[in-house]
């Protein structure tokens, strides 16, 4: 597949007149809101094109985000736990 065909390539985007994005994708031009979206843009889309600068920064944001979906992920765990153990005591000492 080739960069042209690319849905998310194609999607026009629009940055408000009050607002300026923190960074620009140096090889499309699409805008960031934030310079750690942009370095993973710069990993997912422009792998080929990069320079070790740019790799560097897709691998520290790249540690970043799995760290944070690690957090998210027991978060989620521990509610569901939380939730399971709820459900379990209540229909233990209420309706039994
Ligand atoms: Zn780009």
């Amino acid at each position: 597949m080739t960069a042209n065909t690319r849905p998310t390539e194609r999607v026009p985007t629009a940055v408000p007149d009050d607002e300026t994005p923190a960074a620009w994708c140096p090889h499309c031009a699409r805008p960031f809101a934030t310079e750690r979206l942009c370095a993973l843009h710069l990993g997912d889309r422009h792998r080929d094109e990069w320079t070790a600068n740019q790799r560097d920064r897709y691998e520290s944001a790249y540690d970043d985000e799995s760290n944070e979906l690690f957090i998210f992920h027991l978060k989620v765990i521990s509610a569901l736990v939380g939730v399971f153990f709820a459900f379990t005591y209540t229909y233990a000492f209420v309706w039994s």
